[in-house]
């Protein structure tokens, strides 16, 4: 705190509102003074919001209006998570105020305090204190709660314990009330004291230990780690350690992971080691919930956040590290408001703090293996199987010249029924779901399609419906072809739900699972399911991406990759990366424990050179290979990407912003000497339409971010400008993970 900024009296204040400015206002006099990071209430137009301050001087000025309110007495969001947040608005050309509102749960920007509120409950009166329980034979609810009380410290319990006990106390609490023996109280939550930190629950192999020792080593400053570790090798141990050190120093861990429901074990084996020190979040919590996290991380008294892409912005005053599990995962990429990578802004995050972080994946992303070959990050690897479990011996199966069975090739309907009959489980992988990709009239070959997107729709034979996978439109099943009238309409293709038929059909008496955004779709879901096939109540599953990532199934030796072809010659250009790590992550679920696993791909181009290497297990071969690809199609990660999206209703206006936004663009570049960033002509989304609206899409690239980003700022400041752009729906994706 210093002199000058104690003087502040003109404030900037980032607030929620789609522009990219922050907004000045004057601090009143008679106003305590205000910090970058604290919250205040001004006026807007007609109304008041509430905003954060992004700086303070002292500058005089006339004209401003005024700040209302302060709503803190301190900042609540610390100088390093503030640089960060000005990091990600630059960088990302995303509003201010769309930023400042990640690192805030709702309710903190609604106005809510920061400190933890009082909470009701109830206490033994000194007549309570000495009343027998006993006594109140009539009464048991009464009795209970009495003897609860006498057995709490200082007689006295508040709701939350309560609850867990018998959410209704509230109803014998007031009959003890009325007899004198309780009284209501309300009173802040006491801290819980932290257990000692247990000792390690595994002994570390010597892999691992390597591991460790060498990231260690590095040092307690800033240090991007990469840890390629193939599926069971123990990355998870390496976590576990390496947080244990932290938190020993008194400090704290963030660790990302792709989707908590999906990866129970993790968290599971985190709260196992360090008990009530994790803290969880994730989208299925409610604000209030949010909330509590919010005060534990910056309180501190939570030592350890495990949460997904948007847990990198909790308030973590003492962080020391930062872990990134399964970090090629595409859903690290926030796909709406402000386009930010999770692992992008994780590394970010740990370079402004000068701490370590730690990338982990059985199939890193090839950005993070060109940032290893650039010698920007560290590479550690695990290339064994932790305890005795080898890597499954992978085998292709051409389907072309097999006979097949609603897509299921005889050799592996074979190998299902031999794995079976070991009374072992057998995992089956197909990227689609539903009944069937296409429905067709067996007539006139008609196809059923979306009204909304150049989309076909989906076949859910449970419901009797078509869904677009797309705009999320739904209709019942036509009995009759619309064109001509037809009954005999077909569906044709396999997704998940037509396997898990088939599967039933041909192997009765054996339950099939299906694990798919259609069965998983609330929390807890998968929990369910997990316990099924853990406890052995089903052999088979069938099921999307959803399984390929990190769950132990120790009793599955067998993995069918049903049909991947698609995303070999997919427009998108990541569709391969995609498909080998979903390939190798998929055949890393076979055979864990002590018996040995094995995996049939079904393709129509076993030839292909990403097969072969995913054969050998080898995910490094793949990842040559497709580097290689990259660098001679001029592809990240050898060439920064920036895409700009307009859309809209009617089908000219994006075509027009986007000839604009060339123009534009191309007299900003004109001006330079050389044409170190490239500017391509507006063209159309691979899916047109999508939603009603119509896609266009223009690319900027350059080999040199600096040079992309400048032109990036000039030319997102005139395109703010333009009124055409108030008339559509457009953003810019920097380092757009698909050109979808
Ligand atoms: P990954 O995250 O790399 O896929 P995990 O950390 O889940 O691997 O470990 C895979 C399995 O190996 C788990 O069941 C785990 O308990 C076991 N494991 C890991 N490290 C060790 C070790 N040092 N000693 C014994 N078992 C281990
Ligand atoms: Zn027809
Ligand atoms: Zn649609």
């Amino acid at each position: 705190m210093n002199g000058h900024e104690q003087d502040a009296r003109v404030v900037d204040v980032a607030l929620p509102v789609p522009l990219r400015q922050s907004y000045r206002y004057l601090v009143p006099t008679d106003m305590a003074a205000l910090y970058p990071g604290m919250r205040v209430r001004v006026p807007f137009g007609h109304h008041q919001h509430i905003g954060l301050v992004t700086q303070t001087d002292r500058s005089l000025a006339t004209g401003l209006k005024s700040v209302l309110e302060c709503l803190d007495k301190k900042s609540i969001v610390d100088a390093s998570l503030m640089t960060l947040l000005q990091w990600l608005a630059t960088y990302y050309h995303t509003p201010i105020g769309e930023v400042m509102e990640l690192a805030l749960p709702v309710l903190l920007r609604r106005g809510k305090s920061t400190q933890p509120q009082a909470q009701s409950g109830c206490q033994l009166t000194p007549a309570g204190c000495t009343a027998d329980p006993d006594t109140l034979t009539r009464a048991p609810r009464q009795r209970q709660l009495l003897q609860l009380l006498h057995a709490a410290g200082e007689h006295r319990l508040l709701a939350p314990v309560l609850c867990q006990h018998y959410p209704a106390w509230k109803i014998p609490a007031r009959a003890l009330a009325q007899r004198g023996l309780v009284e209501r109280i309300s009173a802040l939550p006491e801290p819980v004291p932290a257990a000692p930190i247990r000792p390690p629950l595994t002994m570390l192999n010597p892999a691992q230990q390597q591991v460790v020792t060498s990231i260690r080593t590095a040092g307690s400053g800033y240090r991007a780690h990469v840890l390629d570790g193939v599926t069971g090798s123990g990355k998870t141990e390496v976590y576990l350690a390496l947080t244990r050190d932290q938190l020993q120093q008194g400090r704290q861990v963030l660790l990302l992971v792709p989707e908590i429901s999906l990866t129970p074990q993790l968290v599971e084996r985190f709260q196992q080691q360090f008990d009530q020190r994790v803290q969880v979040t994730h989208s299925a919590l409610s604000q209030a919930q949010r909330l509590q996290v919010w005060r534990l991380a910056q309180s501190g008294q939570a030592q350890v956040i495990l949460g997904t892409r948007s847990a990198v912005f909790s308030p973590m005053p003492k962080l020391g590290l930062i872990v990134v599990d399964e970090e090629h995962d595409p859903s690290f990429k926030q796909q709406e408001g402000c386009l930010y990578h999770g692992r992008d802004v994780a590394v970010m995050r740990a370079r402004i703090l000068d701490i370590p972080v730690l990338l982990g994946s059985a199939t890193p992303s090839l950005q993070s293996l060109a940032n290893v070959r650039a010698r920007r990050y560290q590479l550690h690897k695990l290339t064994k199987r932790a305890g005795m479990a080898s890597l499954p011996g992978v085998q292709l199966l051409d389907i072309s010249g097999l006979p097949t069975r609603d897509g299921i090739t005889r050799p592996l309907l074979e190998a299902i029924a031999r794995c079976l009959d070991r009374g072992e489980q057998c995992l089956l992988f197909l990227n689609r779901r539903g009944f069937a990709p296409v429905l067709l009239c067996g007539n006139c070959r008609w196809v059923a399609e979306c009204r909304y997107c150049n989309a076909r729709l989906t076949y859910h034979h449970a419901r009797q419906q078509l869904h677009c996978h797309h705009c999320g439109a739904r209709q019942t099943l036509p009995k009759h072809c619309p064109d001509c009238n037809s009954a005999n309409l077909q569906p044709v293709g396999e997704g998940t739900e037509r396997l898990q038929t088939t599967l039933e059909k041909q192997f009765p008496g054996q339950r099939v699972l299906r694990v798919d955004r259609d069965s998983v779709r609330h929390q807890g879901d998968f929990e369910q399911l997990r316990e099924q096939i853990t406890s052995g109540q089903a052999q088979i599953l069938v099921g999307t991406q959803m399984l390929a990532k990190g769950h132990d199934f120790p009793n599955v030796t067998l993995v069918g990759i049903v049909n991947s072809d698609s995303s070999l010659y997919s427009v998108d250009y990541r569709a391969t990366e995609q498909l080998a790590q979903q390939c190798i992550q998929v055949a890393g679920r076979a055979g864990r424990a002590d018996k040995p696993g094995r995996v049939l791909i079904q393709t129509r181009f076993p030839e292909h050179p990403l097969f072969q290497a995913i054969c050998q297990h080898d995910y490094a071969a793949c990842a040559d290979q497709l580097l290689e690809q990259r660098q001679q199609a001029r592809f990240p990660p050898f060439m920064h990407f920036a895409l700009l999206r307009a859309d809209a209703l009617q089908p000219e206006l994006p075509n027009r912003f986007l000839g604009m936004a060339k123009e534009l663009g191309s007299g900003i570049l004109s001006g330079r000497s050389e044409q170190r960033v490239v500017l391509f002509d507006p063209a159309p989304a691979p899916m047109l339409r999508r939603a009603s609206r119509y896609r266009m899409q223009l690319l900027a690239q350059s080999r040199q971010r600096g040079a992309l980003q400048e032109f990036l700022r000039q030319w997102v400041q005139q395109l703010e400008k333009s009124k055409l752009g108030r008339k559509l729906r457009w953003s810019l994706d920097v380092d757009p993970v698909t050109l979808f």
